[in-house]
């Protein structure tokens, strides 16, 4: 066992690094405030080759593995979990399926255009009816010659406003068991009969946008099938795996930024003659949430080495984002109260940080449904 960054980590986070505290660290509180999507923050991820992290060379990506883009995205989300968020869905979600379920033309065609950041890629599975139930959804797609025609409407698509690629998944076949009649299709923004409908106000990462889609009438050819037809679900699953590495790293970022401002705030504030930092009770503060960050980190990248190595992965991805996220809670909490009454004001980081810690635990899988992917491997 070997926990030492190979020089090529070491380049990836410092790069990454170096990003979050030119271009987002500056921008993040505004973003968040207007609830401003970071378009112009992701085209220059892309010129930086944050784009394309799982991307091979021959397509324009940086192919930096799952390692090193776990350890990017913690210096990105430790910046703007907004600008994270956007990242973590565009590499996992749709780079990473289409690279491993796409045809030779389909990843020719958009593998380049979303590793530079030209085209940003969004994922729908979601629906009204089907949430953590994502089998059960609903839109569907009839087969018509040598196109699908698309009827219903997505829910909770991060990035729908801006993305110019859409892996969305529908039922293709209603009359086998849920899970069995779902297939994965690529839509480009600007397809007849596809709109993009309500965008949702949200609690934090507020400069990522959600919003629904529409599909009415909409015709897709059949080449746009990624992977096979009905073979969706496995598709969507096996992508959520690897997605979850990604909120993962989300979750480890915003917690670093949390004791980050805990730790400065503690040295500089003074109560009773001196600084809260030398009362025990704001050291095991402390204490608590660099150890639980610590473990967080090391399981994010365990789970990141494992799919790195092409091995099974799900049970570890799932531990990684259950203890991440609940560790990216209890620091945005407990920074809150490091910083008293200055905590609470949107003056100070660590407001925004509790408020984006949130989602961790409930998007690509809740805490629930992280625990029952956990139960079902262990009880094997
Ligand atoms: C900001 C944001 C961005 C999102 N981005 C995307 C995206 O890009 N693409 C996409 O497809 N989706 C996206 N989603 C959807 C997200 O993945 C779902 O919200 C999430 O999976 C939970 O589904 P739900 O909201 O329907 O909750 P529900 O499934 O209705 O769950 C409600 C509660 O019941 C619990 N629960 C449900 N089933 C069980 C069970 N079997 N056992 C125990 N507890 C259970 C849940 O854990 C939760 O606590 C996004 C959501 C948000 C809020």
């Amino acid at each position: 066992m070997d926990f030492h960054l190979t020089e090529d980590q070491k380049m990836i986070r410092d790069a990454a690094r170096e990003f979050a505290r030119e271009v987002l660290a500056p921008r993040a509180a505004e973003i968040d405030r207007d609830g401003r999507f970071p378009m112009e923050e992701f085209r220059e991820a892309g010129r930086r080759g944050f784009a394309g992290f799982l991307v091979p060379e021959e397509h324009g990506g940086s192919a930096v593995g799952n390692v090193g883009m776990a350890l990017a995205m913690f210096e990105i989300n430790r910046a703007c979990a907004s600008t994270g968020v956007t990242l973590s869905v565009h590499n996992s979600l749709v780079s990473a399926p289409l690279l491993l379920n796409g045809t030779e033309e389909q990843k020719a065609k958009w593998l380049p255009l979303l590793a530079s950041g030209e085209v940003l890629g969004a994922y729908s599975l979601s629906e009204a009816v089907s949430g953590s139930d994502a089998a059960a959804l609903r839109c569907s797609a009839v087969r018509d010659g040598d196109h699908f025609v698309v009827d219903g409407t997505k829910l909770w698509v991060t990035s729908g406003s801006h993305a110019g690629l859409f892996i969305v998944f529908v039922r293709t076949n209603p009359s086998v068991s849920n899970a069995k009649g779902i297939t994965a299709l690529l839509v480009e923004k600007g397809t007849p009969g596809f709109s993009v409908g309500k965008k949702e106000e949200k609690m934090g990462i507020r400069g990522s946008s959600t919003t629904e889609l529409v599909f009415e009438n909409c015709r897709v050819p059949a080449a746009n099938v990624l992977g096979k037809v009905d073979d969706g679900f496995r598709i969507a699953m096996h992508t959520l795996d690897g997605g979850r590495i990604g909120i993962a790293s989300q979750a480890v970022g915003i917690a670093e930024a949390c004791l980050e401002a805990s730790v400065k705030y503690a040295k500089e504030r003074r109560q009773f003659g001196k600084p809260i930092a030398s009362f025990q009770a704001i050291q095991w503060k402390i204490a608590e949430m660099g150890a639980r960050i610590e473990a967080a980190r090391l399981l994010v990248l365990r789970a990141a080495w494992l799919k790195d190595l092409g091995e099974p992965h799900s049970f570890e991805a799932a531990v990684a984002k259950l203890e991440a996220s609940r560790t990216a809670n209890f620091c945005g909490r407990e920074a809150v109260q490091v910083h008293g009454g200055a905590g609470y004001l949107v003056d100070f980081p660590v407001e925004r940080h509790f408020r984006d810690a949130r989602i961790t635990e409930i998007y690509e899988g809740t805490t629930e449904i992280q625990k029952l992917v956990i139960a079902r491997h262990l009880l094997r």
